[in-house]
């Protein structure tokens, strides 16, 4: 039987960039592909962001020499009404940057890229390969060696028994080898099925209409994405796999296309659809169990796709690159137990891809109760209206860091933006203050006191005239602390 320090299962993005780390650390290290060639499967956006230059800058600064490649500054959000009108186009911030540099910072904006999974994947096997991992195609892991309830390889296709101190899973959403080792079953509600149309067009057209950026779709439907490429572009959109699913895939991309303003760019890039893809990606509140005895999951098989906008291509070299840290780590110990690879739990959630994931939840919440359900959108559309004149979208679309990250860097520049603002406030808007109604004022408190629990309790009166106790008593001890 074969015997390797780390057998990798998938040559997607999150299993090469496990199998080149692996090598690097001089492990003995294989790594198997289904496909013919990595990224035969041509099947996401894919669009990277900038933190791609703070993670993996050896992987960037090669994608311009790729055919599919699209230089990107920024997203551009267009949001459509119920009568189907375009009612806005907005960019997120987009600046003055130079691309060969990583920057976290608001003001140097994004510094992105668009790529086939064509052209990437076998970029990133390459890289895997140069740093002595060996790569077979043709070749599907269908098997676990399972011994007293710890993984010691897996078995093929062809029936070939590997065997390996560590073996890293990075098969993708359906992960074999998740469900053979008893790690979880389905995925449950968690999982989207994402269809999405390959558009083939005119390269100078596309480059005068589009520029640098990829595109949204927000509107009284699913939302949409539409990434561009050199030649080329994607447009996509996604649903949970809930029992209420009533759907039929094609009709959520179709309601986009119907779009007057989708189908004038159509016709003005001389767009011709290519090829119809329907693909599943786990977006989930957290990544459930991620280690077993013998074996780690990383990318989509883990679960790790960012729980705010399902980007799952940088979450899935990140994941893989520590466990194959990880695995050094264990096989130099001596010890691959279950309880000693708990260590890549550890260690994935102290990394920046922890951070994406510790707001899980309230992330997955907000994208189900907005882009996710067109009857809310019918309403909320207005509200985004207004919202976007504070420029909302940058927080959502900063691909700089993990988006709690992001957000307090959009509040810090809010903040910082305050005191240029306050002489003109105190002087030219604070007199208007004396022109809100007391109604107005009476209203918004009645509503402040809906959403706090114990409040509720006391009648509306009662509330409001603690209120102007308290504004009294407040009033004068400012007043005291102000003589003082
Ligand atoms: C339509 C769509 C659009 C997307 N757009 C974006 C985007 O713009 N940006 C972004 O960051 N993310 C995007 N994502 C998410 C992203 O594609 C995934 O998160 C990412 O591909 C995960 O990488 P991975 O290596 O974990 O898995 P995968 O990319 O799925 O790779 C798994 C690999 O394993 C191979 N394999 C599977 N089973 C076996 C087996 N049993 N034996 C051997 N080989 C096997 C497969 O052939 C494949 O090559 C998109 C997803 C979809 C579905």
């Amino acid at each position: 039987m074969e015997s390797w320090d780390v057998v990798v299962v998938g040559a997607g993005p999150g299993g090469s960039y496990a199998a080149k780390t692996a090598a690097e650390l001089g492990l003995k290290t294989l790594f198997l592909e289904r496909g013919r060639y990595a990224g035969e499967k041509n099947s996401s956006g894919a669009g990277l962001g900038t933190r791609w230059w703070r993670d993996f800058p050896e992987i960037m600064g090669k994608l311009p020499y790729l055919s599919s490649y699209r230089r990107i500054d920024m997203i551009v959000i267009k949001v459509v009404d119920e009568e189907n009108r375009l009612r806005l186009v907005q960019g997120t911030t987009g600046s003055d940057r130079d691309g060969s540099r990583w920057s976290g910072s608001l003001d140097k904006g994004m510094a992105g890229a668009s790529i086939y999974r064509s052209d990437l994947d076998p970029l990133i096997a390459d890289l895997a390969v140069s740093a002595g991992a060996e790569l077979r195609t043709s070749t599907l892991a269908c098997d676990v060696i399972m011994e007293k309830g710890t993984v010691r390889g897996v078995v093929t296709e062809k029936g070939e028994r590997l065997r390996a101190e560590v073996v890293i899973a990075a098969d993708g959403a359906m992960s074999t080898l998740a469900r053979r080792s008893g790690m979880r079953g389905r995925w449950g509600g968690g999982c989207t099925l994402v269809p999405q149309i390959d558009f083939v067009c005119d390269e100078d057209k596309l480059d005068a209409v589009v520029g640098n950026a990829e595109w949204c779709w927000f509107g009284p439907f699913n939302g949409a994405y539409q990434v561009n490429f050199r030649e080329s572009f994607h447009l996509g959109a996604g649903k949970w796999l809930r029992p209420d699913w009533d759907t039929r895939p094609p009709d959520m991309l179709r309601r986009v296309m119907e779009i007057p303003a989708f189908q004038k760019f159509c016709k003005v890039v001389e767009a011709r659809p290519r090829e119809y893809q329907a693909h599943l990606l786990p977006w989930l509140k957290k990544p459930p169990r991620t280690y077993t005895g013998g074996m780690m999951l990383v990318g989509d098989a883990g679960g790790f796709p960012c729980p705010l906008d399902g980007e799952g291509i940088w979450h899935a070299c990140m994941s893989g690159k520590i466990a194959a840290e990880t695995a050094a780590w264990a096989i130099s110990r001596g010890d691959v137990s279950e309880k000693a690879l708990a260590e890549y739990e550890r260690r994935w959630k102290a990394s920046p891809l922890g951070l994406e994931h510790s707001f899980g939840p309230e992330f997955v919440e907000i994208w189900d109760h907005s882009i996710f359900d067109p009857e809310l959108m019918k309403r909320l559309i207005q509200l985004i209206l207004e919202l976007s004149e504070i420029h909302p979208f940058s927080v959502l679309f900063d691909w700089s860091d993990d988006h709690v990250s992001c957000l307090n860097r959009h509040l810090e520049h809010l903040f910082d933006l305050v005191p240029e603002f306050s002489e003109f406030g105190e002087r030219y808007i604070k007199p208007l203050g004396a022109a809100v109604s007391p109604q107005v004022v009476k209203k918004a408190l009645l509503q402040a006191k809906g959403k706090l629990p114990l409040l509720r309790l006391l009648p509306d009166q009662t509330y409001l005239r603690a209120l102007e106790l308290l504004n009294r008593r407040l009033g004068s001890r400012l007043k005291e602390a102000a003589g003082r």
